[in-house]
């Protein structure tokens, strides 16, 4: 069976985005925000044996912009080793 997840990632701003994993790793644009910003952080969210809960990181909440309603996240100092 081939592998099948979805990657998380974090911009510069701390906006959070979730990329099927084929199509960020096959993209040939660079991989930006919307906002335009890099991503800095990555999750890896592996769904091939269904236990995709245990990869995801929890993110600590940095705002949340009513207006937009759009919560923008603190970004971890360190990408979890497995
Ligand atoms: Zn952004």
């Amino acid at each position: 069976m081939s592998y099948e997840g979805y990657i998380r990632v974090l911009c510069n701003n701390g906006h959070l985005t979730e990329w099927d994993y084929y199509e960020y790793y096959n993209s040939e644009e660079p991989n930006t925000c919307h906002c335009g910003a890099k991503f800095v952080w990555r999750n890896d969210v592996d769904q091939t044996n269904c236990e995709e809960e245990k990869y995801i990181i929890k993110l600590e909440v940095d705002k949340f912009n009513r207006d937009k309603k759009i919560c923008t996240y603190k970004i971890p100092d360190k990408i979890k080793e497995r």
